[in-house]
């Protein structure tokens, strides 16, 4: 079946669901937006998007129209329009039509649109047996730049750090911010494990916050492992025995290569196979 795609308090079709050229979402890449997870018809960490997104809209000065509880009733409209228990919800904030020159405040009606569709980031067999990745030359953005705290709709920096490991026949590249400092993946945050401790950057990185990230420090914690937010290096992934990275669409893929070196004894370790059980336990559990 089709989705349908809400679009500031309407349902559409896919097929007739249409902003103006003339958006500064699609003239700038100016707006935000949120990946988020249904499991059994629950919206997973539901609070936890909606505090972000509203973060994100308020550093990029952008007044979202609706409030955060109509923002959860917008959400189940498109989901009940949609009729799926399980789904991955695209939710995007646009800056609305304005002219061709930059100034957003003269854009008077930002665009809420809500699509509720499935996705698969890799592959299901890499959940299996793991995935490979490459270090890039494209440097994570500087903070003081475009802050990779922002879930804005300008992703040109990822999608430069995606080519170079598609290019290098490899499936996700690794970010390093200015400092040479491990930051994160296109689309994912990446941790490891060391001496049995679960190890991952710290925000100050210069990384998205993620809501995965954030799930698999409190189930390590809960599970007694050791959890660190600290700067890493490239040597420290190198020398990782296990790695794994996570993500609302990704959920927790396991890591068997990096930079042409194993990772391990190149298998998914086990801290991420318990971790990763302890995930599934929570979304096929889900409550919100
Ligand atoms: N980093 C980046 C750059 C992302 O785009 C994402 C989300 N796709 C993540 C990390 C993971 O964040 P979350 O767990 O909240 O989806």
């Amino acid at each position: 079946m089709s989705p349908k795609v809400y679009i500031n308090g309407e349902i559409f079709e896919k097929e007739d669901a249409r902003i103006s050229v003339y958006d500064h979402g699609v003239l700038y890449g100016d707006g935000v937006f949120e990946g988020i997870r249904v499991y059994n018809g629950e919206i997973f960490r539901c609070s936890k998007h909606m505090d972000r997104l509203y973060a994100s809209a308020r550093a990029i000065a952008l007044e979202i129209p609706i409030s955060k509880d109509e923002m959860v009733d917008a959400m189940h409209r498109t989901l009940d329009a949609n009729g799926t228990p399980d789904a991955y919800i695209r939710l995007l904030v646009t800056r609305g039509i304005g002219t061709l020159g930059l100034n957003p405040y003269e854009c008077h009606d930002p665009q809420v649109i809500i699509i509720a569709d499935s996705i698969a980031l890799y592959p299901p067999e890499y959940y299996e047996k793991g995935l490979e990745l490459v270090s890039v030359a494209t440097l994570r953005n500087h903070p003081n730049a475009v802050n990779p705290r922002i879930k804005s709709l300008n992703y040109l920096n990822n999608i430069l750090a995606k080519i170079e490991c598609i290019q290098a026949g490899v499936g996700e590249a690794i970010m390093l911010n200015k400092d040479g400092y491990v930051a994160e993946c296109t689309g994912d945050n990446i941790f490891t494990v060391r001496n049995g401790a679960l190890v991952t950057p710290p925000v100050h990185a210069g990384i998205l916050e993620g809501i995965t990230r954030q799930v698999v420090i409190e189930l390590a914690r809960e599970a007694g492992i050791e959890t660190r937010e600290q700067d890493m290096t490239r040597f420290d992934l190198y020398v990782a025995e296990e790695c794994f990275l996570t993500g609302t669409a990704a959920e927790i893929i396991p890591v068997v290569r990096i930079d042409s070196r194993e990772i391990g004894d190149g298998q998914p370790g086990p801290v991420t196979l318990m971790l990763l059980k302890m995930f599934r336990d929570q979304t096929t559990n889900n409550t919100g």
